[in-house]
């Protein structure tokens, strides 16, 4: 039953027929465009998936082919409220369904809420869960509650009354990166 499947190299209508489950836990670096959100250090942060196959209607004379996925990861970020390390979870579950082609995926998407891929015999299901984090990264990471806490210089009336030029946080952040 248990047969070897190469997540990167995945069939995805036999992985779905077979009903047939994946799991993974890899090294955060491994998963680059990913790291690169991060400062990028080192450390022994891990992504974390699992991913099953179902055929819908399968004595229909086209079932359907799905994939669910979960995955997850805890992607050390800089808060852009106090500029600190802040640990923001990521998680997706998202169910796909396999079309034949790319420009059926792409006709169809527009009028489907489903989520639409192209059928392979050799998917990279690897590149999907990074697809899929990827867009779970927020665009301004910060803590629920910062460490420490932060001169509200925006809400300040003596601050706006004192023409204070604000400085921007990515500048400093910027200057914290290069070590100046
Ligand atoms: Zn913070």
């Amino acid at each position: 039953m248990a047969k070897d499947y190469d997540p990167q190299r995945l069939d995805v209508r036999r992985f779905a027929e077979e009903g047939a489950e994946l799991a993974g836990q890899d090294a955060l670096p491994r998963y680059r465009r990913l790291f690169a959100e991060t400062q990028e250090e080192p450390g022994d942060r891990s992504v974390t998936w699992q991913a099953r196959g179902e055929l819908l209607h399968p004595h229909h004379v086209q079932p359907q082919v799905w994939l669910h996925l979960d995955a997850a990861a805890n992607l050390p970020l800089v808060c852009q409220r106090c500029l600190r390390p802040v640990d923001i979870p990521l998680t997706v579950h998202r169910s796909f369904r396999f079309v034949t082609d790319e420009a059926t995926a792409a006709a169809e998407d527009d009028a489907s809420e489903e989520d639409l891929l192209a059928l392979s015999r050799s998917f990279d299901l690897v590149e999907l869960v990074e697809d899929e984090l990827l867009m779970e990264v927020p665009v301004a990471p910060m803590h629920d509650t910062c460490p420490e806490p932060v001169k509200m210089s925006v809400a300040d009336p003596d601050f706006e009354a004192a023409g204070g030029e604000r400085e921007n946080p990515f500048a400093v952040l910027g200057r914290l990166k290069a070590g100046k």
